[in-house]
């Protein structure tokens, strides 16, 4: 991974903060975060047009919260920006992103050259499963695996306390595991994949396929409102996943699985089935912990933080987080005034948000 230091001054204030982008298919979410995980500052914009404009808006959210920050004697120290598509961390370039328009987009060069600071880029499912692992106890911390499951399904393979990437970039590729043989054709070409029978789009268009009611959407399904071919359309589902989960425990031996992603909101209606399935495909060794996302939508963010702590070459131990404090919503007292001061929240709506 790129550790670029071009600009990157000695710290003046006690406050140090990293400035993380978490670049979605809508949204654009940027905050100052510190070291604690406590958001200080937040600017959002719409991602708009795919093609060039997408990074000039990120810039521009970036440039806000370095000025807001430094007004507040803040020391932003690096940038971090989880992204989707294909990202190759080493060079911080996003090699190709459909829903962004980008094909060898050099992310991190064209933000440290406009805003010197360091910066280090990742793809967004393993932002969010490094920030999710980092609130673990060390040890299932070290060794767990995130599944983001929203309209599709994405992953973060954590090993050993790094989140694997593979050789092409595009490790964690869990949604076009094949699960079914010779099963459904998949939006990607292949057959049986797990997104074709669970993520948002698998579940809807399977069950509208097989005479379900149009209006229903996958939270019907998980929810049990569905009747009864949206519960078997669920339950279908609920099995494919359980044998991608259960190929991953065998190959990796995770401590932990936190699901993420839209589906999560599901809770228990997920989980319970799912461990009970998991736990009749494994013969000899129980399941490893299943839980709920922690940080929900905040997770990308905060991975995004992390990575751009770890840009200004801070170590891990260095981003002392705790559940409470990534949830503080009590301001700092910045700049020597002692009494509580809002979060500045910077949105900006235009257009579609
Ligand atoms: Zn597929």
């Amino acid at each position: 991974m790129s550790t670029k230091t071009t600009g990157w001054n000695s710290p003046t204030s006690s406050v140090q903060v990293a400035l993380a982008l978490d670049i979605g298919g809508t949204t654009l979410k940027g905050a100052a975060i510190d070291t604690a995980g406590r958001t200080l500052i937040t600017r959002t914009l719409p991602t708009g047009p795919p093609g060039e404009g997408v990074l000039h808006r990120a810039l521009a959210i970036l440039e806000t919260l370095k000025t807001e920050s430094v007004k507040r004697s803040l020391h932003p120290v690096g940038i971090g920006v989880g992204t989707p598509g294909v990202v190759n961390s080493t060079t911080g370039t996003v090699e190709y992103a459909s829903s962004l328009g980008w094909t060898t987009m050099p992310v991190a060069s064209r933000l440290t050259a406009q805003l010197a600071l360091p910066v280090l880029i990742s793809h967004d499912a393993r932002a969010a499963g490094l920030a999710e692992a980092h609130l673990l106890p060390p040890g299932p911390g070290h060794n767990s695996v995130f599944v983001a499951i929203g309209t599709g399904v994405g992953a973060a393979l954590i090993t050993d306390g790094t989140v694997m990437t593979g050789a092409t970039h595009s490790a964690g590729g869990l949604g076009h595991t094949p699960v079914i043989p010779g099963g459904e054709t998949c939006t990607c070409g292949q057959r049986g994949c797990l997104e074709a029978y669970f993520s948002g789009a698998g579940l809807v268009r399977r069950y509208r396929s097989q005479g379900g009611d149009p209006t229903m959407t996958a939270a019907d399904l998980a929810s049990g409102l569905a009747g009864d071919v949206g519960a078997r359309i669920w339950c279908e589902g609920i099995h494919a996943l359980a044998l991608a989960l259960t190929t991953i425990t065998l190959l990796t031996d995770p401590g932990t699985i936190i699901i993420g992603g839209g589906l999560s909101d599901a809770g228990d209606n997920l989980l319970h089935p799912l461990e009970q399935t998991m736990s009749s495909l494994l013969a000899w060794r129980r399941p490893p912990a299943l839980q709920r996302s922690f940080l929900g939508v905040r997770a990308g963010q905060l991975g995004a933080a992390i990575l751009g702590f770890r840009a200004a070459g801070f170590p891990n131990s260095g981003i002392r987080w705790s559940p409470d404090s990534v949830t503080d919503g009590s301001p700092l007292a910045l700049g020597g005034n002692t009494s509580p001061q809002p979060i500045p929240d910077l949105r900006e709506h235009h257009g579609r948000s």
